[in-house]
């Protein structure tokens, strides 16, 4: 029997628990200091608008951990002493393991920004940082959120329900377009402004000003205009949690070096979730994926690997969901921001302006590359299967019906997505029937 020590219970530290003990009687201990129990960090935004409690957040039942024999430390490790295998915890404590699995996940990004550390400036990550923004909220007149990205978004969102006013800084000239094309960050362009956010593209934020108290009482923007704001949300992105493991001897880059098993450079030790780096990415996945499911796949890989089965990460196709304010966007295989040279486009957008697809497909062979749904929910099995069977992007037009969920509603959009398709290509493709058949067997 092993002494298996996890430090982080988030998705990717608890996945490796709960199938280490699936598979044996090693001796596990997960160690963290945010909570006393795992968490939804993806539900966070909803405990402050009110939707659900804190505790409603928590997947498994507080007797859970004892009765599956997963002890819980509540502490931060401060070091990792890989000779004597020995960690020490910032109560002045040591723990001793045999295989150490590390999934310390991500910290918001702060780039030295004076006044970065004032009271009212928070990233939106821990559940501290949420208790931050309930607390400084109360009294807020204008919050300023900096950095366009998810989080970024659901911050706003957060503040905008309770009525609070919003200045959203984006450095990029249109939202998120490192990652979105031009026609679905244009559409959230808008549909941020028709929240009545004062978005500001192409603006970042050069310093936080501090009232009498120590507490954020303004920002300048590069573009030198002052903003008046109490609080100050930093969301330009996340970085891995691996600060305390630098003079370790785990080889580190902006997170801990893993290769396709998970591995270290240090036998018997591990990284998984948000802090872990491949070597070299899978495929176009980047190495760092600060992902919810990767982490729960990686949750999975390691446990096996440490039972005895070693296993590679295999993580498949690449899909991703989010929100942006209430448009819900999934995207399945790549649909990079600019198409590659042997890349074609096609793009649908409803005439209200709150949905639209955009594919990505190979302007030779046709194969269908990559989708970006908004405003329509589809199925994410039925995409990922596309993928596998190499479909072209005919198949996969003439076959929307079978990826779509709900078939009344969508109906007329897809009739309108093939004519548009046929007009600009000169095609006559024809919509099929849903086919429940087609939907659920496995290539
Ligand atoms: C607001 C928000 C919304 C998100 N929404 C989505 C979404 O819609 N979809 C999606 O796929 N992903 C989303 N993500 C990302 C997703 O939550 C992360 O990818 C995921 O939580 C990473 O899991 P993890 O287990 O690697 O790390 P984490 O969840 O970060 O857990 C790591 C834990 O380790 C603890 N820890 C760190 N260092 C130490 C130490 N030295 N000692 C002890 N404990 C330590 C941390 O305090 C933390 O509790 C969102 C993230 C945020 C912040």
């Amino acid at each position: 029997m092993k002494n298996i020590v996890i430090i982080g219970n988030g998705i990717a530290g608890v996945t490796a628990a709960r199938h280490i003990r699936k598979k044996s009687d090693h001796k596990i201990t997960i160690i963290s200091g945010e909570t006393d129990y795992f968490f939804s960090r993806t539900a966070l935004m909803y405990v402050f608008m009110g939707h659900m409690k804190f505790e409603h957040t928590q997947p498994y039942e507080n007797w859970f951990w004892k009765k599956n024999r997963i002890e819980l430390v509540k502490a931060f490790v401060n070091k990792v002493n890989t000779e004597s295998k020995e960690l020490v915890l910032n109560n002045g404590e040591t723990l001793i393991y045999d295989d150490l699995i590390i999934a310390t996940g991500s910290k918001p990004n702060k780039f030295g920004w004076p006044g970065q550390d004032l009271k009212a400036v928070t990233g939106m990550y821990s559940k501290q940082d949420l208790d931050t923004i309930t607390e400084y909220s109360k009294d807020c007149t204008r919050a300023v959120i900096v950095g366009g990205g998810l989080i970024g978004i659901e911050m706003t969102e957060m503040l905008v329900s309770k009525n609070i006013p919003v200045t959203f800084l984006v450095r990029e000239a249109s939202f998120w377009n490192g990652v979105l094309p031009p026609g679905e960050s244009e559409m959230i362009n808008k549909h941020i402004k028709e929240h009545h956010i004062d978005l500001r593209l192409a603006t970042s934020m050069t310093e936080i000003l501090s009232d009498e108290n120590g507490r954020a009482k303004a920002i300048i923007t590069d573009k030198g205009e002052t903003i008046a704001c109490n609080l100050v949300g930093l969301t330009a992105g996340v970085s891995p949690n691996v600060d305390f493991l630098k003079d370790s001897g785990i080889e580190l880059g902006r997170g801990v070096k893993v290769n396709r098993k998970l591995e270290t450079n240090i036998p018997n030790i591990y990284a998984i979730g948000d802090c872990a780096e491949q070597h070299e990415g899978i495929g176009e996945r980047r190495p760092i994926e600060a992902v919810w499911y990767t982490g729960r796949m990686m949750g999975e890989t390691v446990a096996r690997t440490i039972c005895g089965t070693p296993s590679d990460y295999q993580p498949g196709h690449w899909f991703n969901s989010a929100k942006f304010l209430d448009i819900e966007y999934q995207t399945y295989g790549w649909i990079w921001a600019k198409p590659r040279e042997n890349e074609a486009r096609f793009y649908w957008e409803h005439k209200d302006g709150k949905k639209c697809i955009h594919i990505n497909y190979d302007k030779n062979t046709k194969a269908f590359i990559g989708i970006n749904n908004f405003g329509i929910r589809m199925r994410h099995n039925v995409f990922d299967k596309w993928l596998t069977e190499n479909r072209t992007i005919e198949y996969v037009l003439e076959h929307l019906k079978d990826a779509n969920f709900d078939p009344e509603f969508y109906v007329q959009h897809e009739r309108e997505i093939i004519q548009k398709f046929n007009t600009e290509n000169g095609t006559s493709l024809v919509a099929k029937k849903k086919s429940w058949k087609r939907i659920f067997q496995t290539s």
